[in-house]
């Protein structure tokens, strides 16, 4: 066999393996995806990113924002044990005013920006941000983008698909809207898991619904509305989504409460 041939096929090979061995269940909502980057890559870049997140921002030492994240990340993360059994558990409040926004990256580093009481005024509805958030984590959203990116980036090395990779890891535009990064069926994907995931960790869904209404309200006192972004969900449009999840939600958060009292 001519030697080219042989490459190509042992390419295509490896090429196929990896597309097998890479296929994982989303939680929730039983979808299939591929996965083109290993958990190792993915957790090594993002716990770098989160290291410079703090070197580069002063963290937060607001008693009440801290207590709130102390106990949203233990109820939480008790939740999510089983979909992401390895994660080294880190959250911070990063002290900048204005940032209405949170992140949480594989390997368990989660975030949030002291803005983001401007417009979560309970613990509920700041489990019901950080739970969002953790559904993107273990729908694998990361590992979605990272791997499309690592296709369509083949052969410019792993320094690319880190920087190239990182403005969308770190901000979820969920809140601000003004990255447009993560298409509408991931944005529904992390809204029906992260109210789950919430309610389970005995947190009312229907702070959830409280927060988009905030948000939808800041849209239209924008006046951006959808017409910003094709690909971004509207808040109205996930509040719609949310409203349909809310009966199935509420029955897990009433078993979360008779276990909890
Ligand atoms: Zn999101």
């Amino acid at each position: 066999m001519e030697s080219k041939t042989y490459l190509r096929i042992v390419a295509l090979a490896s090429l196929v393996s990896i597309v097998f061995t890479s296929c994982s269940t989303v939680p929730v909502t039983g979808r299939r995806q591929i996965n083109l980057m290993s958990d190792t890559e993915v957790v090594k870049m993002t716990k770098a990113a989160f290291e410079q997140m703090k070197a580069s921002h002063p963290i937060s030492q607001d008693p009440r924002m801290n207590d709130w994240m102390l106990n949203v990340s233990e109820r939480i993360s008790q939740q999510v044990f089983w979909d992401m059994p390895l994660a080294e558990w880190e959250f911070v409040v990063f002290d900048v005013p204005g940032q209405i926004n949170a992140f949480a990256m594989p390997g368990g580093k989660v975030g949030i920006f002291s803005g983001l009481f401007d417009l979560v005024k309970t613990e509920d509805e700041l489990a019901s941000v950080i739970a969002h958030e953790i559904a993107h984590v273990t729908a694998r959203h990361t590992h979605e983008r990272m791997s499309h990116m690592g296709i369509v980036k083949l052969g410019s090395g792993t320094s690319s698909i880190l920087t190239g990779g990182l403005s969308g890891l770190v901000l979820d535009p969920t809140l601000t809207g003004h990255l447009a990064a993560w298409d509408r069926a991931k944005e529904a994907e992390a809204d029906r898991i992260g109210i789950m995931y919430m309610a389970r960790a005995g947190y009312d869904p229907n702070a959830a619904i409280a927060v988009m209404e905030k948000m939808a309200a800041m849209d239209s006192g924008a006046g951006t509305g959808q017409a910003w972004n094709s690909t971004h969900p509207s808040s109205q449009e996930r509040l719609d989504a949310l409203h349909s999840y809310l009966a199935e939600a509420m029955e897990e958060y009433e078993k979360a409460k008779e276990l909890q009292f």
